[in-house]
């Protein structure tokens, strides 16, 4: 396969931005590889700058549920683009994706649009501290809320896939008030609001955890969750940024009838362009300036494009069987590279919720970031740069879930399980 050109603009891009990149994971630094640079994409299918064509299983990182390019939302697109780009003035797109936004997710009652998903859980903690009184926070270890100050302990994506613990630049006092405890352990939370609920304003969740990889919630842990925060008067935050529109319709909520406070959207909610949101109950949304007191602002928040892509995105995914295709198919996908992988004798815990998959290179099951991190990395980073030699395109982190799109079709998947095949046998005796 060749990479000239790959190589060539890598190399121009590490003397202009940091590290050459614009988000730490595209680096491919933790799996020994060099980015290939995209120059376009079409259905399932991305192309980089040397012609080489892949199956792309990363889809933006989440967004690119019906693919891309989806002729709906590109028309879309194109004909807001032709009215204009930005009016920083309320519009008429704003209401209609807020009213499918609420009508998908009851546990929305009204919804204020940002720009990026660290932008949604920044003003949903915000919001809760305003709304409760109190300042401490509770999140989990492995699951990322974005890069703002306070959520950036033990954080899971690019965090978790560079090692770092915390960043520097981050003020002791600004996480001092963060606690940090593992997903899934149920006792430690019950001990933490026992001890601080008096001064948790919330708890924030990745509801199905997409950040250390795929780890699907216990029986039981979401449960505790609300009855805990109910019980001490503290919200409960569902961070559907990667969940929302992707297990199910109504998000990671309605799969496990779990009704919380406040939920963080992105991703998919914009169809490719940026956007992020949070929403809620009526009565704490409305503490939201100018409504109420707590002050969240954004000169492009509601942007038109955007919004006609996020409404077009969620018009096609309310259709009548969405959703049983595409978990169909990626079903058959999550069968598949089990399959592969034992046919090679090689150890690997798969999980799937709706279209989203992980595959850890471990035999023990993983139900936390612990044991996310016990997986074989230096195995993983060796698939993955033979999977890519074979024109599939995987997150490049054993820290990140896989994707698959409406235009992921029967063909696609036997060809990934073909490789993932081919890969694991080379690896058989890694
Ligand atoms: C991607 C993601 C974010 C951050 O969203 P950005 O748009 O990258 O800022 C936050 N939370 C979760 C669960 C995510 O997957």
């Amino acid at each position: 396969m060749k990479r000239e050109n790959s190589d060539r603009l890598f190399e121009k891009a590490k003397k202009l931005i940091p590290g050459g990149v614009n988000s730490p994971v595209r680096a491919c630094k933790s799996v020994n590889a060099e980015p290939v640079f995209i120059n376009r994409a079409n259905g399932s299918k991305i192309f980089d700058a040397d012609g080489n064509e892949y199956i792309d299983y990363i889809g933006s990182w989440g967004p690119m549920i019906l693919g891309h390019r989806h002729p709906a939302v590109i028309d879309a697109i194109n004909s807001a683009l032709n009215s204009g780009t930005s009016y920083g003035a309320p519009t008429g797109l704003e209401i209609k994706l807020a009213e499918l936004i609420t009508e998908a997710m009851p546990s929305v009652e009204m919804v204020r649009m940002v720009n990026s998903g660290t932008e949604a859980t920044m003003s949903a903690i915000r919001l809760a501290r305003g709304f409760t009184g109190k300042d401490m926070i509770i999140k989990f270890d492995g699951c990322y809320h974005g890069h703002s100050d306070a959520l950036l302990v033990e954080a899971g994506s690019g965090v978790a896939t560079l090692g770092i613990p915390g960043s520097p630049g981050v003020p002791k006092s600004f996480v001092a008030g963060t606690l940090s405890l593992p997903f899934n352990d149920i006792k430690s939370v019950e001990e933490a609001m026992k001890k601080h609920g008096s001064e948790i304003a919330c708890i924030i969740v990745e509801p199905v955890a997409g950040n250390m990889g795929l780890v699907l919630p216990c029986d039981g842990f979401l449960e505790t969750l609300k009855r805990l925060t109910e019980k001490h008067n503290s919200l409960l935050i569902f961070d559907e940024v990667m969940t929302g529109f992707r297990v199910a319709y109504g998000g990671a909520q309605s799969v496990y009838g779990i009704v919380p406070d406040l939920t963080c959207l992105g991703k998919i909610i914009g169809g490719g362009l940026p956007v992020g949101a949070y929403g809620g109950k009526r009565e704490i949304m409305e503490y939201i300036a100018p409504q109420g007191p707590v002050y969240q602002a954004g000169t492009l928040s509601g942007n038109p494009l955007a919004m006609a892509a996020g409404i077009a995105t969620l018009t096609e995914l309310k259709k009548a069987g969405f959703y049983d295709s595409l978990n169909a198919v990626s079903e058959k996908l999550g069968n598949g590279l089990s399959k592969a992988a034992d046919k090679a004798g090689i150890k690997v815990s798969v999980a799937r919720s709706g279209s989203m998959l992980g595959m850890f290179f471990t035999e023990n099951n993983v139900i936390d970031f612990e044991s996310a991190k016990k997986s074989d990395l230096k195995l993983f980073s060796a698939y993955y740069r033979r999977m890519l030699e074979k024109g599939i395109y995987l997150a490049p982190s054993q820290f990140e879930a896989l994707f698959v799109s409406s235009a992921h079709n029967a063909e696609d998947i036997e060809q990934t399980v073909y490789a993932a095949e081919k890969v694991m046998a080379e690896l058989k005796d890694f």
